[in-house]
């Protein structure tokens, strides 16, 4: 059972879901997420970007302004003479963010203090808050002299920077000298609040296109009055010589007063506030628990990934639409924390697996079987042991050996009505046997037949020689499997379910000096083709050969084909050999045709020269070369020669098709071809394997496989010889099953070419 089983699934997501919740809470109840979202500000600032209203119109007190009155502080009746040119322009309003607290020379400030009479109500004057000495946390108010009060509408311009020195915020007002006063900007956006509440600064407002006029240039009169008419202005200084700046987010250090007018034109647009932290904490949970949706964990990682680039955008979207500016640090922490904390466990959960797979077939191993039934109830346990692992192994290569796993443990799952199987060793199949006692019978007798049937391996028919055990008593499934391992052992000494191997070490060892000497034996003649005829069921006529090659060592005798084919094919002498036994087939044929005996034949050909394009080359040579017509020859593949490189085989077998020859697939039913394989491939014929025939006709079992092939292939439109035909039942049997052709010892044994001719002459006589 994989750690996320549905069972678990629903508890572990909800941990992981209260532990996000309980990281974003904590986060914000430290006010660690208001530090953290202040890396987002930039990212506000850039997102939603916006171009100030035009109705603000700072006057910059700027270097030009500085050089030209060359006097700090400035005479006030500067100030009275801006106010009086903007006055007449027709400006809307003028705000002044300068320090009027203080006397500077009479004459001037009575100048200021009459153009305020006169623009009488038009223009605000600053209050603001300055702290008493360093390191006093009290501070005092200021007003402006009150010679300039009483014509003046008063708005405070205090500013209050976060702990790190930017701002971000505005006050709607303040309270000065106990009163309550608007703030500059509420008070030019004409904006109500309440005192010492606070809203965010748009900094998607872009300070650089704020309009603006130089003070000096204001005051000497060059400006066109419509760029006055009807705006509020604001008048501050810029030059950086007067000190009055601030750090702001995604903007730098820019002047208060270009602050105060970004304020207030986030004000002119509506009233923005400060989002509730629980709406998108909630947003974050529920975009957390979509993260057991993805099945891939590829799926997984894009969803991690996604999901807080999401919530960051809709934080965006909802602040550029509806204003509200929400934090995004504490919903995304736990968004990290949820698709994190379930990445990992997932991440757990398949090391978990593998460490339950065996590499090399990729079935369950022990530790998985443990795992599975450690806690259920007790049931027998049967361990199948296959004893010619190492011969297959060494003989044929690792891979044959896992083939050979894989292939049996198809088998006893089928058997077991799709229990599942596990490999508790190199040579060790195990499985829990969860059935009736009469079930198991029926099954012991299945297996039996299942066990002793060979299996197709790299294009060679190997008998697994395959030991079973079963134990039923014994505490734990533990102590179960390892007397089910001892009971297979004992098994094996005594020879249950056992068959020899058709694989023998010391045979084959024998068989590869032979190698060498297969070079010359071609030229030498000692090379010889037999045929074994197949029987036309329908008729009762010989209308068909198989060409099946033999060796007459000169020392050794008669060497049969699975003496030396298999190292043939590994040393790569398989190809011309096989072409040999084309032509000479073909030659054959053409001897017979010409005696009026009008027979097909058929060619084996192995699984390693399908794939090779030069044999093909050489095989269209041979077609072409008129000896007999392509349409009389069959050439028998096997079903891995086509499972190795499907594409290939098949676009070969079809090549070879075209020209007239037929395709026969041989052995059938030893590998693993599934019916829709066997569609792709251009047969003509189905060879049933001799290990099904041959007690098919007592075998209920092998006799369903016989019949149930035979329908099979007659759908297919194949026609179906059976091979290993030794006896009058098997052959009555197979007349009965409608099988069209038969081959074997009860025909006739494979005969040298003259011996042949004869047995056909002699039955044509008859
Ligand atoms: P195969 O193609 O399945 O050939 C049938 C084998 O079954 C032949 O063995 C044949 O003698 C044997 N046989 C026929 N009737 C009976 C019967 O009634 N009872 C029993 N017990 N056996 C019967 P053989 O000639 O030893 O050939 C073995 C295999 O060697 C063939 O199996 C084929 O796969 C391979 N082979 C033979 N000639 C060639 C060849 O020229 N090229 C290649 N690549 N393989 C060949
Ligand atoms: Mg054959
Ligand atoms: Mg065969």
């Amino acid at each position: 059972m994989p750690i996320l089983s549905a069972t678990s699934r629903r508890i572990k997501i909800l941990i992981v879901l209260v532990i996000g919740l309980f990281v974003g809470v904590s986060l914000i109840a430290s006010g660690l997420d208001r530090h953290a979202d202040r890396l987002f500000d930039p990212l506000r600032a850039i997102a939603a970007p916006r171009t100030p209203s035009g109705k603000i119109v700072v006057v910059e007190m700027d270097a030009a302004s500085v050089a030209a009155i060359r006097q700090w502080p400035w005479p006030r009746d500067h100030y009275a003479m801006v106010t009086d040119r903007l006055r007449r322009a027709g400006a809307a309003s003028i705000t002044f963010d300068v320090d009027l607290s203080s006397a500077n020379t009479p004459a001037g400030d009575r100048s200021l203090a009459a153009a305020l009479a006169r623009a009488d109500g038009m223009v605000a004057l600053p209050t603001f808050a300055q702290q008493a000495r360093s390191g006093d946390r009290r501070s005092i108010d200021a007003l402006p002299l009150a010679m300039f009060r009483p014509h003046a509408a008063l708005a405070s311009v205090s500013m209050q920077p976060d702990s790190d020195g930017v701002v971000r915020r505005a006050p709607f007002g303040t309270i000065t000298v106990g009163t309550p006063r608007p703030s500059l900007s509420a008070y030019i956006a004409k904006r109500s609040g309440s005192a010492d509440t606070f809203f965010p600064i748009d900094f998607g407002v872009n300070p650089e296109r704020l309009p603006r006029l130089s003070f000096i240039d204001v005051r000497d009169g060059r400006f066109a009055p419509d760029a006055v008419r009807g705006r509020d202005i604001l008048i501050g200084a810029t030059a950086i010589e007067m000190g009055d700046r601030y750090a702001t987010p995604h903007w730098g250090v820019i002047p208060g007063v270009i602050v105060q007018a970004l304020a207030a034109e986030t004000l002119l647009r509506g009233i923005p506030t400060f989002g509730s932290a629980a709406i998108p904490i909630a947003l974050a949970l529920l975009l957390g628990a979509l993260a057991v949706v993805p099945r891939r964990l590829v799926s997984a990682w894009l969803l991690a990934a996604a999901a807080p680039i999401g919530l960051a955008g809709l934080a965006i979207v909802a602040q550029s639409t509806l204003g509200i500016v929400y934090p995004v640090t504490a919903p995304m922490a736990v968004l990290i924390v949820i698709h994190g904390m379930w990445l990992l466990l997932r991440l757990a959960d398949r090391a978990e697996q593998q460490r339950c797979i065996d590499e090399d077939t990729g079935i369950g191993n022990q530790r998985a079987f443990l795992r599975d039934f450690g806690s259920a109830a007790p049931a027998p346990v049967l361990v199948a042991q296959v004893g010619n692992f190492d011969t297959v192994v060494t003989l044929l290569g690792e891979r044959a050996g896992h083939d050979l796993i894989l292939r049996l443990a198809e088998r006893l799952r089928i058997a077991a009505a799709d229990a599942a199987v596990y490999r508790i060793g190199d040579r060790l199949l195990a499985m829990r046997l969860d059935m009736s006692a009469e079930e198991r019978v029926d099954f012991q007798e299945g297996l039996r037949a299942l066990l002793t049937q060979p299996v197709e391996i790299l294009g060679r028919r190997v008998d697994a020689a395959v030991h079973v055990g079963i134990a039923d008593q014994g505490q734990s499934l533990h102590d179960r499997l390892i007397d089910a391992t001892r009971a297979a052992n004992e098994a094996a000494a005594e020879g249950v379910f056992r068959r020899d191997s058709t694989v023998d070490v010391e045979a084959m060892e024998r068989r590869l000096v032979l190698m060498g000497e297969l070079d010359q034996a071609i030229a030498r003649g000692e090379i010889e083709v037999h045929y074994q005829p197949k029987l036309d069921i329908g008729t009762d006529r010989i209308t068909s050969v198989e060409a099946l090659v033999r060796w007459r060592h000169p020392v050794r005798g008669l060497i049969g084909p699975d003496a030396f084919i298999p190292f043939a094919e590994q040393s790569d002498r398989i190809g011309p050999l096989t072409l040999y036994v084309i032509e000479r087939t073909m030659r054959d044929l053409g001897q017979w045709r010409e005696h009026g005996l009008m027979l097909s034949g058929a060619v084996n050909l192995s699984a390693t020269l399908i794939a090779l394009p030069a044999f093909a080359q050489a095989v269209d040579t041979l077609l072409a070369g008129n000896i007999v017509s392509p349409e009389h020859l069959i050439f028998e593949v096997t079903e891995s020669a086509t499972l190795a490189d499907p594409e290939r085989a098949a676009a070969t077998l079809r090549r070879f098709r075209a020209q007239g020859v037929g395709i026969s697939m041989d052995d059938y039913g030893t590998g693993q071809s599934t019916l829709s394989y066997l569609r792709q491939l251009p047969l003509t014929e189905l060879k049933i394997d001799r290990s099904f025939v041959q007690h098919a006709a007592h075998n209920h079992a092998d006799a369903l496989m016989v019949r149930s092939t035979i329908a099979l292939a007659h759908d297919l439109g194949l026609k179906v010889v059976a091979e290993g035909i030794e006896d009058q039942d098997c052959l009555a049997f197979l007349r009965t099953a409608g099988c069209d052709m038969a081959q074997g010892y009860l025909i006739s044994r494979p005969l040298p070419v003259d011996a042949l001719g004869a047995l056909l002459r002699n039955r044509l006589a008859a």
